[in-house]
């Protein structure tokens, strides 16, 4: 039986449902497999994803989709836009250690400053990064390279049409970074002139192979553009629609709303547009009555983006009413945006909890949901689908291992004043200063010292059960201790205990809250080969008992000092986890902020003088429009407060957030009124200070004058040179000397080396802006 109604998939995981590619890029690069077998091992997992595609009953499968790291580097090489750099590696380097090189960093030409790996950053607001574009006023373009077209023929050679998929050049574009000195007035769509050449010849040549569609992700849509934009867009699509009328163009938005959008994207002169239902459900039927009569619409009613699974009645219901008005060939049913940002396989999760299992879907069960609600449409699927389906979401609303009527009185009963300190900052900050007795200029670390082999070596011979907890406790303990004594060797002024105890700071968190759990093999593409598995937030989060008092007041005992607590924050634990669908982020973040709150308190009880929360996705939480941020702002900055805010006025909380670019946000920042907080600026030179000369910070603040992502020791001076310019900026009373970021992944002789200097550079400052305790110097 065969039918008009399509189903379409935007794209799949690459990294293989073992993390095949991770492996063999990395052993690629060690040395270890050479080019061939690494050639080998993407080959075959694009022929099983694929295959799987196609067995699962997807009419539209995307090639192109695949990458070695990067679908926005590979578009920029596709593009001929190599930094100039790495141009000369043309000869004697092949495409891929080209495209290696650029995302890594020359290897070869390690102490050329100029051979830096292209920035990194997140692809709109997922946990996945993509290798920022490089743009002039003089860039130019020409296509190179042929990995788009070799795919799809691979593809063909199994018998599968595939659609190539492309990044769209209103969204390329925006996603480039001016690297001009003098980039004010920098007119990047100014290039499209030199650009849509390209990818018109490129839509050609594809056309000449026998392509029949090609989808150009925009998800661009999903940002404020200006108007300049929106009218770039439709020359955009006029022109690569001119360039082979044979050829079907797709444009495809995902990730939000189109709002103020809406009107050009549905009126770009192509076949078929793609819209992202989950996220824009509300958006669905105005979109159905705006788009012109031929046009065919892709509703993306699969979440791409969660681990749950799809509610059938809610989608058909959508899927219903869309095909009503449009008729079956104008329709495709698809998943709202490609599954790179899900985990491969339910299938690769045998030790999970059967009751949880039933409630979720990997890209594998996305696929067969997508032509199983095709079907169900179609009546082709049986109504037993259906009702299955229906049956375990009862399940789910009625499961006793989620609803926690305890914790959910607790969430509603918090009042204002839960979320407020005692007292204000100057009295609590008085407080401090006779508990702790800091000198000016004090000195402390992020909190994890360096992740040995033995370290790593240990946990992994105690998960395998080699080594028992008892003994792994012991080993954790002589660790802490040793770092103890080397920062009181160093001086340090307020140590930390190292977390030798944590491999993640999300996971260590997750594992000992009620409402998480852990999936095997869940693991999604980060970056390149990097992978993450985020815990699933399935339940109401509570804390059973306490988490880190043991390790920090063990560490206490050990010294004089006091010793910093070290704790995760509310907004990081969400936004680094799956997070559960039936109620709102803001709900759940408030609940994991009450387990924090417990935590804080208990460790103040323990007598510990300091503790710290991190945040460092706060930033990242962000919505996509400027029109939202205030809503996430507040009920996020809420959440921090209220974990930190049970301290009393003697207890100094810090908070440290990184990868940050906070000036747009910095009175947020303020609002957390953390005591201290400490913030990476020392790879921007401190330029990330310039927040502070238009606001003044009110509370303490240490800008990070170390960078732990290199194994270079920074001298005394350059770091007394950083912390000056934070002086110029900052009262010097206020001022923290730390580094940026956590030490986990350095070793220990440049560790000790660094801070060493570092506190060097804080006595330095010391000597010249005086010693006078701070009280004194405000
Ligand atoms: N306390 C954490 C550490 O030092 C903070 C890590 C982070 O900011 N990402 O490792
Ligand atoms: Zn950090």
């Amino acid at each position: 039986m065969s039918t008009k109604l399509l189903t379409n998939n935007l794209g799949y995981p690459r990294i293989g449902d073992r993390r095949e590619l991770k492996k063999a890029t990395e052993a690629y690069w060690a040395g270890k497999i050479d080019r061939d077998a690494l050639l080998a091992t993407a080959a075959d997992l694009r022929r099983r994803n694929w295959e799987k595609q196609r067995d699962a009953g997807i009419d539209l499968i995307p090639s192109n989709d695949f990458s070695f790291y990067d679908q926005v580097l590979d578009m920029s090489l596709l593009l001929g836009n190599v930094p100039a750099r790495f141009s000369d590696l043309n000869e004697d380097q092949s495409d891929l250690d080209r495209l290696f090189s650029i995302a890594r960093g020359h290897t070869a030409h390690h102490d050329c400053p100029g051979c830096a790996a292209s920035e990194m950053t997140k692809w709109f607001d997922t946990n996945y990064h993509y290798i920022v574009p490089e743009l002039s006023a003089e860039s130019q373009f020409q296509l190179s390279g042929g990995k788009v077209i070799d795919e799809f023929n691979e593809a063909l050679a199994l018998g599968i049409l595939t659609r190539p998929v492309l990044i769209g050049p209103l969204t390329w574009l925006k996603l480039g970074k001016c690297i001009d000195a003098n980039s004010e007035n920098f007119d990047r769509l100014a290039l499209l002139d030199r650009l849509l050449p390209v990818y018109a010849e490129l839509i050609k040549k594809l056309a000449s192979f026998g392509v029949e569609w090609i989808q150009f992700d925009e998800p661009a849509l999903s940002l404020d553009l200006d108007d300049s934009e929106r009218t770039a867009l439709t020359r955009i699509y006029a022109e690569l629609g001119a360039a082979a009328p044979e050829v079907k163009l797709l444009v495809a938005n995902y990730f939000g709303e189109l709002r103020d959008n809406l009107d050009t994207f549905v009126n770009l002169p192509v076949a078929a547009v793609h819209i992202d239902a989950v996220r824009a459900r509300a958006e669905v039927d105005q979109v159905i009555a705006a788009l012109p009569a031929e046009r065919i619409l892709s509703v993306g009613v699969v979440d791409g983006r969660n681990i749950w699974k799809n509610r059938y009645t809610d989608s058909l219901e959508l899927l219903k009413n869309a095909r009503a008005q449009l008729g079956e060939e104008r329709l495709l049913v698809a998943a709202s945006c490609s599954l790179l940002h899900s985990p491969v396989s339910l299938d690769s999760e045998p030790d999970l909890d059967p009751e949880l299992h039933d409630w979720l879907a990997f890209a594998d069960q996305k696929l067969d949901e997508i032509t199983e609600l095709r079907d169900l449409l179609i009546w082709r699927a049986p109504l037993d689908a259906l009702h299955d389906n229906e049956a375990s979401h009862v399940r789910r609303a009625n499961s006793e291992r989620i609803h926690h009527a305890e914790v959910q009185a607790r969430a509603a009963a918090v009042t204002a004043a839960d979320l407020t300190r005692p007292s204000v900052f100057a009295q609590r900050r008085e407080a401090q200063q006779e508990r702790l007795q800091l000198p000016m200029f004090p000195t402390t670390t992020i909190g994890s010292f360096p992740q040995t082999s033995e370290v790593r070596r240990a946990r992994a011979r105690f998960r395998k059960g080699e080594l028992s907890p008892g003994a792994y406790r012991d080993f954790l303990r002589e660790e802490t201790a040793r770092c103890v004594s080397e920062q009181e060797i160093l001086g340090l002024d307020m140590p930390v205990h190292g977390e030798f105890e944590r491999t993640d700071m999300v996971e260590y968190f997750g594992e000992k809250l009620d409402g998480f759990a852990f999936t095997n093999n869940g693991w999604v593409q980060s970056y390149g080969s990097r992978c993450v598995k985020p815990p699933v937030i399935f339940g109401d989060v509570s804390r059973p008992e306490p988490m880190t008092v043991e390790w920090s007041s063990y560490a206490q005992s050990l010294t004089e000092r006091p010793m910093k607590g070290m704790l995760t924050g509310p907004i990081t634990i969400l936004q680094w986890s799956f997070v559960r669908d039936d109620q709102p982020r803001s709900a759940t973040a408030r609940q994991i902020a009450l387990a924090i709150r417990d935590e804080v308190a208990d460790l103040e009880a323990a007598n510990l003088p300091a503790i710290q929360i991190d945040e460092p996705a706060l930033r990242e939480g962000l919505p996509l429009r400027r029109a939202d941020w205030s809503t996430y702002l507040d009920w996020a900055v809420d959440a921090f407060r209220l974990s930190s805010a049970v301290a009393a006025d003697a207890t100094q909380i810090h908070t440290h957030m990184c990868y940050c670019e906070f000036n747009d946000i910095i009175e947020s920042i303020a609002k957390l009124d953390a005591d201290v907080i400490t913030i990476e600026t020392s790879r921007s030179n401190m330029e990330l200070l310039d927040a502070f000369t238009d606001f003044a910070y009110p509370n303490e603040i240490g800008p990070g004058v170390y960078d732990i992502h290199s194994p270079r020791v920074p001298s005394v001076d350059e770091m007394q040179t950083l912390l000056e310019k934070a002086a110029a900026v900052l009262p010097v009373a206020n001022l923290w000397v730390n580094p940026d970021c956590g030490l986990k992944t350095r070793d220990w002789p440049e560790t000790r080396a660094a801070l060493e200097n570092l506190v060097s550079a804080a006595k330095a400052m010391r000597a010249k802006h005086g010693t006078a305790q701070p009280l004194a110097a405000v």
